[in-house]
């Protein structure tokens, strides 16, 4: 779930700026993936204390102890780790509902909003260039609740239309012509005729033998033959070499969640941090103990049975305990607590992938004149490509 970012401005043209943002237009090449939110929820009793940021922490009980001789105590009946989305719609929504009143959040790094991170160009600052979500399909009703009770205003977004796949250097606007140029193979026996969502379907009706495949890998070449598995990879635009591939299930669940969309989008005007910009400011509002800057490094069981959390500057006992980070960070906290969540086979079955995600702003709408063969790619449009590549051009209007 790691993401990386890299932004560029090519729209300097000679040095010039002024105004030619009102005539040009922006593209957006995103090259994309998904991961994986992690909310794993438990309840008990209690208080804490804290730590030193310096000091490293294992899972040896003596150090931990002696280091939390070193740190402030902190008493919350509630305590979340995390401040992405996630935590904060739980601290916000559990005192909102007056469910509980002791909740504190603690989030390592020294803003909130995790993987939804608006960046701005010196040369288009009226853009909030989303750096990882940055959109919201029309079936998440849990967002759209939120654009409503804070009054978020959207704008409607290019709906997905996948107007442009490559694969192997065949290029297509469709899935079932891709699959004819660039896997062949697929063309002969039982995937003949067969559509994307047909493979899908034969795939999903052989799960219950999933459980034998110790990778979805080794799953899907089984059944769709390693062409297919080949073909899916690249429409799933992620590379099957280099990615932790979630098991078979957890395929199968994804797909399931993706037949819920609309692949109808909006997004906030000011961008997707709108959304955890209000969430922050209400959880502040409705006396939520909000912490960054505070790495959780150890989550352990005090003497009491309460829980007992080491972050960067406190020991924590809480009562209750929510975890809202993903994978790979959740694997990087200590304490018995924490190693029985990791231990868990539902944690085991959470799949995620590296991505990385670039933007690059052009003076000029270059992709409108580029019309050789049917390379052509105008505004708002989608870009699959290379298997492990989604670009979108987004017009700046
Ligand atoms: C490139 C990209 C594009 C995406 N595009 C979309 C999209 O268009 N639409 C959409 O709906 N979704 C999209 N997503 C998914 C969406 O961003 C996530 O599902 C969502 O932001 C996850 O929120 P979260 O709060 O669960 O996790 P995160 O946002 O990851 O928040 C977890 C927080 O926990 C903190 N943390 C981690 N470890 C610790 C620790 N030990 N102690 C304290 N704090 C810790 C992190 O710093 C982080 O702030 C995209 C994701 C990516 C990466």
């Amino acid at each position: 779930m790691e993401t990386s970012y890299r932004v560029s401005d090519h729209s300097g043209k000679n040095g010039t700026r002024k105004g030619v943002f009102l005539k040009y237009k922006i593209v957006a090449v995103i090259a994309i993936v998904v991961l994986v939110a992690l909310v794993l929820l438990a309840a008990f009793l209690g208080p804490g204390r804290k730590r030193s940021s310096s000091e490293s922490c294992d899972n040896n009980s003596g150090q931990q102890s002696s280091i939390a001789e070193q740190t402030t105590q902190l008493s919350c009946d509630v305590a979340i780790v995390g401040g992405g989305i996630s935590g904060l719609y739980v601290a916000e929504t559990l005192l909102r509902l007056q469910k509980e009143t002791n909740v504190c959040l603690f989030e390592r790094d020294d803003r909130y909003g995790g993987r939804i991170h608006d960046h701005s160009f010196q040369r288009a600052p009226d853009i909030p260039v989303s750096l990882g979500a940055w959109r919201v399909d029309e079936s998440h009703s849990t967002v759209w609740e939120i654009f409503k009770r804070f009054n978020i205003s959207v704008s409607y977004a290019a709906k997905n239309n996948q107007d442009r796949l490559e694969a192997r250097g065949f290029f297509a606007t469709d899935i079932l012509t891709l699959k004819q140029k660039a896997f062949p193979a697929l063309s002969h026996a039982r995937f003949q005729n067969a559509t994307y969502q047909q493979m899908l379907a034969y795939l999903a009706s052989h799960l219950k033998d999933g459980a034998n495949f110790t990778s979805l890998s080794d799953f899907e070449a089984e059944y769709l033959t390693p062409e297919g598995f080949q073909l899916f990879s690249h429409m799933n635009a992620f590379n099957p070499n280099n990615d932790c591939q979630p098991n078979p299930q957890s395929l199968t669940d994804s797909s399931h969640k993706g037949t819920t969309f609309t692949h109808n989008y909006s997004r906030p005007v000011n961008g997707l941090s709108a959304i955890t910009r209000a969430l922050k400011t209400s959880a502040v509002k409705l006396g939520a103990k909000l912490y960054k800057d505070e790495n959780v490094r150890v989550i352990q069981e005090n003497q009491e049975n309460q829980f007992k959390l080491i972050t960067t500057r406190y020991t924590v006992t809480a009562k209750k305990l929510v975890l809202a980070v993903p994978v790979n960070p959740m694997k990087q906290i200590k304490g018995s607590v924490a190693e029985r969540v990791q231990n868990d086979s539902i944690f085991d079955s959470i799949g995620f992938m590296e991505a990385f995600k670039g933007f690059a702003v052009f003076e000029e709408a270059w992709w409108q004149s580029n019309t050789a063969g049917s390379r052509y790619l105008a505004d708002e449009q989608e870009l699959l490509s290379s298997s492990d590549c989604l670009g979108f051009t987004v017009p700046y209007k």
